[in-house]
């Protein structure tokens, strides 16, 4: 796989979209969120891991964006 910006081998791929990434363009980090839960009252509580990859081109949404028309 080549790196989307640069088309250089890739080392990794953006957590968020799956575009491929080299070392170079792999500085991009953005907080992911693996999931969101409810905790003591009803306070969600969002699972984050930092410092994932990111490729600088996708627009990850800060929270869950619903999707009434896939079901
Ligand atoms: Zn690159
Ligand atoms: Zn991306």
């Amino acid at each position: 796989m080549l790196c989307f910006h640069c088309e250089q081998p890739a080392r990794g791929v953006c957590r968020f979209c799956g575009r491929a990434l080299c070392k170079e363009h792999m500085t991009n980090r953005m907080p992911y969120i693996i999931t969101i839960y409810v905790g003591e009252q009803n306070v969600p509580k969002a699972i984050v891991v930092g410092d994932a990859l990111w490729c600088n081109v996708c627009k990850p949404q800060p929270e869950p964006i619903e999707m009434p028309e896939i079901y």
